[in-house]
């Protein structure tokens, strides 16, 4: 028979006892989108908690498209108000993934990983239906050979409500930081202002994910790898 344990042991555990924010406090966590926008809309919430909850948060954005200054200073707008820093990896105006080979992308991801040293990275997920967010995806997934880092993907980033075959394994509350996330979405004025877009599309998916948690709000995450110490 185990014998019972002192309450100091207890204590212990229970400080150890492993938050989102306790896993990440002091340490890199690295989101990768394709786009601008695209972290925002899948991961804000996460994002301005694990900001808030002191880790490094590096938003990095791999393309730019059309319009650099107005999508990059909305984009910039958008990462003060989670706290987070943000990198654009194609800093030279707009381009598209699609104009670059794949060992180009990986090499940027690779070079971005060995630089900041994340202890997680977040990215797209294999569920896409995006061409780019795709590829972005299955660079991340090379660039897993580097370093040992916790690797997590998000809900396809969509504009309108699209059906996708996405099956979140690890919820995040955003409960607090929902708002932060709405105002984050709103500074990309270009995409929800003038196109007349809904922004509460993405409320109405937080507290979907909430429910399957028993929160307000919630972000849902896939797993891809993830070391249980
Ligand atoms: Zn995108």
């Amino acid at each position: 028979m185990n014998a019972p344990l002192s309450a100091k042991v207890v204590q212990a555990n229970v400080n150890r006892r492993v938050s989102l924010l306790a896993r990440y406090f002091g340490r890199t966590v690295l989101a990768i989108g394709a786009h601008p926008d695209d972290l925002e809309l899948a991961i804000g919430g996460t994002l301005a908690r694990l900001a808030r909850g002191g880790a490094r948060v590096i938003m990095a954005v791999v393309s730019v498209p059309a319009d650099f200054e107005t999508r990059s200073a909305e984009a910039q707008r958008a990462a003060d108000i989670l706290g987070c820093e943000l990198r654009f990896l194609m800093e030279d105006g707009c381009r598209r993934i699609d104009d670059i080979k794949n060992y180009q992308l990986v090499g940027m991801l690779d070079g971005l990983v060995r630089e900041v040293e994340p202890a997680a990275v977040l990215t797209h997920s294999a569920s896409e239906f995006h061409r780019d967010h795709i590829a972005v995806h299955n660079a991340c997934l090379s660039t897993q050979r580097l370093k040992a880092f916790d690797f997590f993907h998000f809900n396809p980033t969509m504009t309108r409500a699209v059906p996708v075959a996405f099956h979140p394994r690890a919820y995040v509350d955003v409960s607090e930081t929902l708002e932060l996330k709405m105002q984050a979405i709103e500074a990309h004025a270009s995409q929800f202002g003038s196109r007349g877009l809904d922004t509460e599309l993405f409320r109405d998916l937080a507290r979907l994910n909430g429910r399957m948690v028993g929160v307000k709000y919630a972000e849902g995450l896939d797993i891809g790898r993830m070391l249980l110490a």
